[in-house]
């Protein structure tokens, strides 16, 4: 069984000119925080405290510059993690912690009320969301590897280990985006599962018309589901803009 930690294995001292060296839990190295017990939360609370401090320095000084300055300046100084396509092993509050931070600072930056919802600003303003980029830097770590053209780097790519790892697997593979047992009845043709996604929905009635765009971040079938449960039941009428509408129809006798 391998150890959980340092302390559970015994490790002789080491000496430096006469000088014993300490143990330590976690240790900073290249900017980047390596902990005994292999987690990368330390990691993630750092890049936490220094997006807050880049936001605050952002919000002192450029508080009443215009939108598309304020705009460049965010995604200058705070839609960077160091190092977090290498974030694998932590805690999941850590990680949400990181993204109240990003949310809360581009809140305070462009005016928005606390606690308002920011996908809408951040489409709206062609900025990445925060789990966007994360996936992003992932990416491109993926890619940088593969396409490497360093011979120590190519060499374990192509060892059988590495082929077999994850890594590789996930980027031959097509992702499956429909999950529908009857495919026929699939509400957006082999796409279903798919987040992220601005939508339109068309009211008809014999003498009126109405648009509805939505957006979400869940897959889309979740939505969709939810939308229907909506029309069907009234206590969830005030869901959304379009339950609302549909019930209010409803009420009038409307076709
Ligand atoms: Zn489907």
């Amino acid at each position: 069984m391998l150890p959980r930690s340092l302390r559970d294995i015994h490790l002789p001292s080491f000496y430096v000119n006469g000088s014993r060296l300490n143990i330590v839990s976690k240790k900073g190295y290249l900017g980047y925080i390596i902990s005994s017990n292999d987690k990368d939360d330390f990691a993630v609370q750092k890049e936490c405290r220094a997006v807050y401090a880049r936001g605050n320095m952002l919000l002192r000084k450029f508080k009443i510059c215009s939108t598309e300055v304020k705009k460049q300046l965010f995604t200058s100084y705070c839609s960077f993690f160091y190092c977090c396509a290498l974030w694998c092993n932590f805690n999941k509050t850590s990680l949400q912690d990181l993204q109240v931070a990003y949310n809360n600072i581009f809140r305070l930056l462009m005016n928005l009320p606390y606690r308002c919802r920011v996908s809408p600003h951040f489409i709206a303003l062609g900025m990445n969301h925060f789990s966007v980029i994360r996936r992003k830097l992932v990416h491109s770590l993926y890619q940088r590897i593969l396409l490497s053209k360093n011979t120590l780097i190519s060499t374990l790519v192509r060892c059988n280990h590495f082929a077999s790892s994850r890594m590789l697997l996930e980027n031959d593979k097509t992702p499956d985006t429909c999950n529908c047992r009857k495919k026929e009845e699939c509400p957006l043709p082999g796409k279903c599962t798919i987040q992220n996604v601005i939508y339109e929905a068309k009211v008809t009635t014999e003498n009126d018309y109405k648009r509805y765009i939505g957006l979400t971040a869940m897959p889309f079938k979740k939505r969709y589901s939810s939308h229907k449960s909506s029309f069907n039941n009234r206590d969830k009428s005030n869901q959304t803009e379009l339950s609302k509408h549909i019930w209010k129809l409803k009420d009038e006798g409307t076709t």
